[in-house]
């Protein structure tokens, strides 16, 4: 047999026409059919690109040259992108963007979960109006140059921190208030973490933001459980801030890349924020799980919910609930609600914020899944609707062959992988449900996340 031979070199030069995009934003250029993958280039442009690595099948190279430009190509907005790498489609027009994650979920549903698109609506990506300023908690790794402390992100690929004033992508809330509470620790002689020495403070400052309420908690991250100069940094953040009602210290000890530790202790205020999705209330912690876009998070569970379509006679099981989210916008349609969900805190989340909007038709359980599922099944109990919303992996195979087994009339896939939505989709598909139409929504704008939510019915 002949070693196949890439039909380029490392470290040439060739100019190549760019077909389309992968999943995680970088261009795809061939030559004689071999994949060369390029990051800050889009489907339609020319360019030279040097080869930077060859593994088998596909090669890797960078831009050197743009010769013709997309029409979709903008100007990334943000002084940093290319440093920060936390976003990857600014470059992208917001309607290239929302049009790439649809084509993306019709590329997979077709390849993987090998659905014929004639019998499925896969729907334009839902978008935001204005797709800036979404995120509602900010999340910071502190460090020191000169003797100052700079707080922004990792350079990618290294630990080196870059000092950042502005994430365009944050609410202007969180940048403002990690901006002051920098110089607010510089002035009172706060050290940050040394991660080498394992020595020093303050590890990360995180800021969380209700987007509804206005609220804000502030949690500072240290390596030890005291805290120099206490009172008169609360008072210097206080009172210049009024919106923070929750000053909260984690500990953690530990030389990990992990960002919280064990121990949490509120310093000031309350132990939680408040935020709303819609109508329903959510009381947040220093630890809770959180959506990081309330506002397209509405977007998404509206759609889950009318795919749910719920007349009120229903039992409904929502399987990876979380804090509960899905599961509460569900009971206010439902007759019962289960919500099952493997970490305990965010199940007691999820109680507290049943019992914060009064809503007494959901209960919920701890446990994997693909375990307590099967179990109420053998018990003799079974769903109408089932709502899934599975981590990246998707869901569990003893899940699915639950699902298949206990026939709700209806399921319901939230996703944030379309690769495994599109596999699971076709397990469901050849053990008797049809998908009828999948909703891609953008909850990650400028990122290439996509999250989508499909309508199954048993047929
Ligand atoms: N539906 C929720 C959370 C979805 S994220 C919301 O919208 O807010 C996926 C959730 O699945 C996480 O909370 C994660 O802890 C949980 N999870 C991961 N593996 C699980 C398993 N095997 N069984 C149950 N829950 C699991």
């Amino acid at each position: 047999m002949t070693k196949a031979i890439a039909p380029v070199q490392k470290n040439e030069y060739y100019d190549v026409t760019f077909e389309d995009l992968t999943h995680d934003g970088s261009g795809v250029a061939k030559i004689e059919g071999y994949p060369i993958f390029v990051p800050n280039a889009l489907p339609n442009e020319k360019g030279q690109i040097k080869v930077t690595k060859i593994n088998k099948g596909y090669a890797f190279g960078r831009l050197v040259e743009l010769h013709e430009e997309s029409s979709q190509r903008t100007d990334a907005p943000c002084p940093i992108y290319k440093q920060c790498g936390g976003c990857q489609l600014q470059h992208l027009s917001y309607q290239g963007q929302l049009d790439f994650k649809q084509k993306q979920v019709k590329e997979v549903l077709t390849r993987i979960g090998k659905l014929n698109l004639d019998n499925v609506t896969v729907h334009p990506t839902l978008g935001m109006e204005d797709p800036w300023n979404y995120r509602n908690k900010a999340q910071v790794p502190v460090g020191e140059r000169e003797g100052g402390l700079v707080a922004g992100f990792y350079q990618q690929r290294s630990h080196e921190i870059i000092d950042m004033e502005q994430c365009l992508i944050q609410q202007s809330e969180n940048d403002e208030v990690v901006a002051a509470i920098k110089t607010i620790a510089n002035c009172h002689g706060i050290r940050a973490y040394d991660e080498k020495k394992n020595k020093g403070w303050l590890r990360h400052i995180m800021v969380r933001y209700g987007i509804v309420t206005k609220e804000m908690m502030v949690v500072f991250i240290t390596r030890t459980p005291d805290f120099p100069n206490k009172k008169a940094i609360i008072d210097d953040i206080t009172s210049q801030f009024p919106a923070i009602k929750s000053i909260v210290q984690n500990i953690n000890p530990k030389r990990t890349n992990v960002i919280f530790g064990d121990q949490t202790t509120v310093l000031w205020g309350e132990e939680y924020i408040y935020d709303y999705i819609g109508d329903i209330k959510f009381a947040i912690s220093a630890r809770s799980f959180y959506q990081v876009n309330p506002e397209q998070t509405k977007v998404l569970y509206d759609k889950a919910l009318e795919y749910a379509d719920l007349s009120g006679e229903e039992s409904v099981i929502d399987a990876y609930c979380g804090i509960g989210t899905i599961s509460l916008f569900l009971a206010q349609k439902a007759k019962k609600v289960f919500g099952v969900e493997i970490v305990p805190e965010a199940i007691e989340d999820a109680k507290r914020n049943a019992a914060l909007n009064r809503i007494e038709n959901a209960e919920f359980a701890v446990g994997e899944a693909e375990v307590v599922i099967p179990k109420w099944y053998e018990e003799g109990n079974a769903a109408d609707v089932i709502v899934v919303d599975p981590p990246r992996k998707g869901c569990d195979e003893a899940l699915l062959q639950t699902i298949l087994d206990m026939k709700p009339k209806k399921v319901v896939y939230v996703s944030c992988n379309p690769a495994t939505l599109a596999r699971d989709l076709k397990v469901l598909e050849d053990g008797g449900y049809a998908t009828v139409e999948v909703q891609p929504v953008d909850m990650f704008p400028h990122t290439t996340h996509c999250e989508a939510v499909a309508c199954l019915k048993l047929v």
